[in-house]
């Protein structure tokens, strides 16, 4: 099986409690107005990849605590993501799944995910209710769904939003994690346009 990845990043301590392996899913149909994450939209983008061959990267990583999915939209790519689940949550990782969806959607439309999944994050951005101010969210309609005991209500209070700036060998930036990136550039002294 294979699934379309925007990005992978293997160490990332801003997308969730702890170290993790995050994953970008390539191809989101909802489009929020203000969504950070453009460049995911398009389902003809990113580049396809073998669950296998992922998962066997991912178990190599010794130092995480888990796997964070994010997009574009994982649930748009449903197969992939129950497999590489239920692969990732038998080695005892933990996982933090993003979705634009509302609960009670992926509730009805994909039941069999939700045995896998320790903490879903819902709601996509929404700019009118823009909000910093809890962890790994960027607006109050984003709720968090603790469907497991690995992660609980505390952990909101723990951590804080924040950025990373991966620089690769080539000079390219990669900037990851939540928070004002238009504030973030502005410091930078990097043209930002959204
Ligand atoms: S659901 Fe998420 S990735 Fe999709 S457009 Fe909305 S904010 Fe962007």
């Amino acid at each position: 099986m294979e699934a379309t990845i925007h990005y992978l990043l293997k160490d990332t301590k801003v997308e969730g409690p702890k170290r993790r392996y995050c994953i970008w899913f390539q191809g989101c149909s909802k489009r929020c107005k203000g969504c950070f994450s453009k460049a995911t939209w398009d389902f003809k983008g990113g580049y396809k990849i073998d669950c296998d061959k992922l998962l066997e990267d991912i178990f190599k990583q010794k130092h995480i605590e888990g796997v964070t999915f994010l997009g574009g939209e994982p649930f748009e790519q449903y197969e992939a993501l129950e497999y590489l689940s239920k692969n990732i949550h038998s080695k005892n990782l933990g996982i933090v799944c993003f979705t634009g969806k509302l609960f009670e959607e992926i509730k009805s439309s994909y039941p069999n995910i939700l045995p896998y999944i320790d903490l879903l994050i819902d709601g996509g951005f929404e700019e009118d209710k823009k909000d910093y101010s809890r962890p790994w969210v960027g607006s109050k309609n984003q709720k968090y769904y603790f469907l497991s005991e690995r992660y609980n209500e505390n952990i909101i209070k723990q951590y804080k939003n924040a950025f990373e700036i991966n620089i690769k060998k080539n000079g390219e930036f990669f900037i990851n994690g939540m928070g004002d990136i238009e504030e973030l550039l502005k410091k930078l002294e990097y043209p930002y346009k959204n």
